[in-house]
């Protein structure tokens, strides 16, 4: 047994001191980023916030609204092909561009993915997603996707940790996705104790990543705007979204009422309530690794992105970054020991 000492942080655990800076206002700050991807040399111009693929977020309806504002959605993987036929036959223009089709590591869902490829030859980005980055088989099963679609920009994750970012862009990532344990409906902590904090996970990913030419996603753990800005100053290419755009009329599932409330039901992707679902119930050898919860109504989603976006062009003026690509450079975390004052809240 061993035990590392320095301190691991999340987003909690730190602020941003703010700086001198010479702009005047937060419509100033542009939060668009360009990006050319390691092993395709693609190159994408977005504002880099994600939707996450969980079927009660990466839906089509919710990619439609994000691609709108130049938002990327990882379409959850469990469409069937005539749902993605339906949805790209009338998908608006350039709608390629903001999406990514999402795989595990069956071995029929590179079939799968193939599939809806063929429907639409200019999508460009696969997304293999797996709880557990860390196995043999899910780096060889990157580097057989990477050798059956040459020309398509891949994701990659989860995992937490420099070495492992590092061996999944050499065997064919051109993105790698950040976090074990911090998702809003997570419980792997809970139930198996492997986690580490998000922050943490970022800054050292990230310096792993750049320095091969790679990117990555912090994916999980934003609770609020600031978090988000946070996982960007920590070093985050892209930040990955579930709960925070979760019960919104482009979220997938039902509006239920109660007492006259409105909710939406969201839940974890290794949740029993998405293993029902998906298939056919929790297998014996796993313990589910999420729960379910059901969450405010909210509304359209336009309006919580234009909360997000306006929390992280504001960061950027406390900091002086012009654009969101200098915000890492002007970012110091202080450590803290409190957040916001939370008098009126309960
Ligand atoms: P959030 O933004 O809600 O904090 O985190 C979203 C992320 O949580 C997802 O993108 C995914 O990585 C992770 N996640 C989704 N469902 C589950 C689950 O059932 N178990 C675990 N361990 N993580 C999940």
């Amino acid at each position: 047994m061993r035990i590392e000492n320095d301190v691991k942080l999340g987003f909690k655990d730190v602020m941003f001191r703010p700086k001198r800076s010479t702009l005047s206002s937060r419509a100033q700050v542009d939060v668009e980023r360009t990006f050319k991807f390691l092993h395709t040399g693609i190159e994408w111009t977005g504002v880099p916030v994600m939707a996450a693929n969980m079927d009660t977020v990466g839906t089509f309806e919710m990619a439609k609204v994000l691609a709108g504002m130049k938002m990327f959605t990882a379409v959850h993987k469990h469409y069937p092909i005539e749902e993605w036929s339906g949805f790209l036959s009338l998908a608006p223009r350039g709608i390629e561009n903001y999406i990514a089709v999402s795989s595990g590591t069956g071995s029929q869902d590179l079939v799968k993915a193939e599939k809806i490829f063929h429907l639409h030859p200019h999508l460009k980005f696969l997304c293999i997603d797996v709880a557990n980055g860390y196995s043999e088989h899910f780096v060889s099963f990157v580097k057989q996707a990477r050798t059956k679609f040459p020309d398509k920009v891949i994701m990659a994750g989860n995992v937490v940790t420099g070495e492992m970012v590092e061996e999944l862009l050499l065997a064919g990532a051109d993105i790698v996705k950040v976090g074990i344990g911090p998702g809003s409906v997570c419980t792997t902590r809970v139930k198996t104790g492997v986690g580490y904090p998000q922050l943490s996970a970022i800054i050292e990913c990230a310096d792993a990543a750049h320095g091969i030419g790679g990117q990555i996603i912090s994916d999980g753990g934003c609770t609020t705007p600031g978090d988000v800005a946070k996982a960007f100053g920590a070093g985050a290419d892209f930040v990955m979204l579930g709960g925070m755009l979760a019960g919104h009329d482009e979220s997938g599932g039902e509006v239920i009422e109660k007492d006259g409330k409105r909710y939406k039901q969201f839940y974890g992707m290794s949740s029993s309530t998405a293993m029902e679902k998906h298939a056919g119930g929790v297998a014996e050898y796993r313990a589910s690794e999420g729960k379910a919860v059901e969450v405010d109504y909210r509304g359209p989603v336009e309006q919580t992105i234009q909360d997000i976006l306006g929390g992280l062009r504001s960061t950027c003026t406390y900091v002086g970054a012009g654009r969101l690509k200098e915000l890492t450079k002007r970012t110091t975390f202080i450590r803290v020991a409190e957040q916001e004052n939370r008098v009126y809240n309960e």
